[in-house]
């Protein structure tokens, strides 16, 4: 038997992605940040194992103006699921249902989850659920996702809903349902005379005919390209749009925006008495007048960025890394230890201490500063701090050619680039979303840490905040430059104005920090047992023989070094004639972290302190310098590149993207050394 297919829709930051962890139990990550899902999530529900819930992207409208709109749009289209759960915030009633409003056309039962219901009770205000559950046709369950009320009546009424599926009603009687009463004049009119003409092909492609009928109204483009109107019909339904528009002196978009937004004004004035705002709106007023003030926004940014970097790398992450340190570093001796005491031969010794425990240890020491960092982002993101940020850099990104949702993917892309480069679905035009794939991972990922950790331990000690924010602010300066290049070449044209609404501020909720910090280690420490492992055995085992395969005393005679060598001659005017330096920038292709275990691997280092002497005899604190910047740039890892070429669509704009972003890094780290050696050599 076929599973029963659920399918979630809603607003972003109504709280879908909680409601979907109540429903099914699992763990996706929550935050108070519109735009934090990106990927459609599956999972079953709890005490109702026969029914498969998706978590769709959130959505304000079923128009195709967004990548997720589109794909929302399709999945329903084509996924053709039982039942929609509409999720609807409460506190937000009005924007929200104008997306139920449009759910309702797609002729499949829903029910709406009313969320976010302790806010309201809160404040004193209330919802008449039974009469809006009237008006709309549909059942209203009040539910408060967060603090995990009214769940079980959701999923009891889901089951009634779905033993109640009726079987498709006619055509004449979907466009006479009680629900769209509020569809009335000239819109009512030409919805009813369009969904006549293109009844037959609406049905030939399984298209809800409200719906299609009313995107002709609107003007959807992929809708009309869908259905292949002859043109006789074509120019009827434009002659029906064009006198609407004129009888109401409103162009095709506006005249159903008016609709909609007229029948919610008087929905929500007969069944929401709202006594006062809600003290989450409130408090928040309170904060914007700082955290959004015209002038102090973006000092007071940069200002917690630092604190937050400074706490990182200082007192409590530099604290925790140095525990952390001692500890690999007894257990490496520990088995290196057991490893004599059982006697197994030396070059197995070798590979196992020199190359794995050295390779993946010199990675796992930083575990410690990934989660802080992590720790203090998502505190920012779900309390809706980040929120803010997007509204006030969006003059600042505005100027250089990006929108201020490009600020959401940028700051992804401190954590990771994958993900950051996925999220730049959320961006509306095409321009704007390739620009921001490409300048996305110039912002310092956190794989790139431990390079930064190495380099600056060895040569910058006493600097280390200092280097740091250099390295960081250079990511974003050439992010920045590389922006005012794309927009006066490759990419002209204006970025679309950017809407992006404000949510409460609200108390970080701790299993959500916790969880998101565990994902970030659990992600961590995978990547530094696979990826890590295995370079660290090809490393080692590149540097011990040569190409006659037999082992080598030095690792000067090696394949590796050979290898090295050459490449070595490329990046020779950046100052990283050491073999080792470039091998190590190649193998940071398969994972950032590997330049840290390649070099420890290459140098033979047993320590940190081992690292950084053996470090010194590679660079000059100058060609040290110019290697951070180096691998600041260049092109991102693997995975990445991967996703870049996913969400462009072709291997030539992802080849495109990965040359720009290392000959960036070429010139940059070139223009360091030059100017470098210069000065204070
Ligand atoms: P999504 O963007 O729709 O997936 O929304 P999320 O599930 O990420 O939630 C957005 C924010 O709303 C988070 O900060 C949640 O903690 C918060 N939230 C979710 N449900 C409730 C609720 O019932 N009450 C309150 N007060 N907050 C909630
Ligand atoms: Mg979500």
């Amino acid at each position: 038997m076929r599973k029963v297919l659920i399918a979630l829709a809603g607003n972003q930051n109504s709280g879908k992605t909680t409601l979907f962890n109540r429903l099914t139990g699992s763990n996706q990550h929550v935050g108070n940040f519109p735009g934090v899902t990106v990927e459609r999530k599956e999972g079953t529900i709890k005490s109702y194992k026969e029914a498969t819930l998706v978590d769709l992207p959130g959505i304000y409208s079923l128009s195709p103006y967004t990548s997720e709109e589109v794909v929302t749009r399709d999945f329903i289209l084509e996924g053709h699921p039982d039942v929609l759960i509409n999720i609807v915030d409460a506190t937000n009633i009005e924007r929200n249902l104008y997306l139920s409003l449009q759910l309702l056309e797609l002729e499949i039962p829903m029910v709406i989850a009313l969320n976010m219901m302790d806010e309201v009770n809160a404040s004193g205000n209330s919802i008449d659920v039974k009469k809006l559950s009237d008006k709309l046709g549909v059942p209203v369950v009040p539910i408060s996702a967060g603090k995990n009320e009214g769940i079980f009546d959701l999923i009891d009424t889901l089951k009634k809903t779905v033993r109640e599926i009726k079987p498709k009603q006619s055509d004449d009687e979907i466009l006479k349902m009680p629900q769209f009463d509020f569809c009335s004049g000239e819109v009512h009119r030409a919805i009813h005379a369009i969904a006549h003409i293109v009844e037959d092909h609406a049905r030939r492609l399984q298209y809800p005919l409200r719906f299609t009928a009313t995107k002709l109204v609107e003007g959807d483009e992929l809708i009309e390209q869908a259905l292949a109107l002859h043109q006789d019909d074509r120019d009827i339904i434009d002659k029906i749009v064009q006198s609407m528009e004129q009888a109401l002196g409103l162009d095709r978009e506006a005249a159903l925006a008016d609709m909609r937004y007229t029948y919610i004004e008087q929905l929500v004035k007969e069944c929401v008495v709202k006594r006062n705002e809600t003290l989450a709106h409130v408090r928040s007023e309170k904060l914007d007048r700082i955290f959004t003030h015209k002038y102090l926004g973006i000092p007071v940014f940069i200002m917690i960025m630092l604190a937050v970097f400074y706490l990182t790398f200082g007192p409590i992450g530099g604290t925790l890394k140095a525990l952390m340190e001692e500890g690999v570093g007894y257990v490496i001796d520990a088995l290196s230890a057991f490893l004599v005491s059982v006697g197994v031969s030396d070059w197995l010794h070798a590979l196992i201490i020199d190359g794995i425990c050295n390779g993946v240890g010199s990675v796992v020491s930083f575990l410690p500063l990934i989660v802080v960092l992590f720790f203090f982002l998502s505190l920012l993101e779900d309390s809706g701090y980040m929120a803010r940020v997007a509204f006030v850099m969006d003059k600042a990104l505005r100027k250089i050619g990006l929108s201020g949702k490009s600020f959401v993917p940028m700051l992804i892309g401190f954590g990771c680039s994958v993900p950051a480069i996925m999220s730049a679905r959320t961006l509306s035009s095409e321009r704007d979303r390739k620009m921001t794939i490409i300048v996305t991972p110039f912002m310092s990922c956190s794989a790139k840490l431990p390079i930064y950790g190495m380099i600056t331990a060895a040569f910058f000690p006493e600097h280390t905040a200092l280097v740091l924010i250099a390295v960081y602010g250079l990511g974003i300066l050439v992010a920045i430059v590389s922006a005012l290049l794309l927009k006066r070449t490759v990419f002209q044209g204006e970025p679309i104005p950017f809407v992006l609404e404000l949510p409460n501020y609200r108390i970080p909720d701790a299993r959500s920090v916790v969880l998101h910090m565990w994902e970030k280690a659990k992600d961590f420490l995978v990547r530094a047992f696979t990826i890590i492992f295995v370079a660290s055995i090809l490393i080692w085992f590149l540097q011990s023989f040569d190409f006659t395969l037999h082992m080598v005393a030095d690792s000067g005679e090696s394949m590796l070094a050979q290898l090295g060598t050459w490449l070595s001659h490329i990046f020779a005017p950046l100052g990283f004639e050491d073999w080792r330096a470039s091998t190590a920038l190649v193998t940071g292709i398969t994972a950032k972290e590997s330049v840290v275990s390649t070099l420890s691997v290459l140098t033979n280092a047993t320590s940190d302190a081992g690292l950084s002497a053996a470090l010194m005899n590679i660079f000059t604190p100058v060609s040290a310098f110019a290697y951070l910047c180096f691998t600041v740039l260049y092109m991102p890892c693997v995975a990445a590149f991967a996703a870049t070429k996913r969400e462009l669509g072709s291997m030539k704009e992802a080849m495109f993207t990965a040359l720009f972003q290392t000959g960036a890094a070429y010139i940059v780290a070139l223009i360091v050394y030059q100017l470098g050696t210069l000065l204070f050599m």
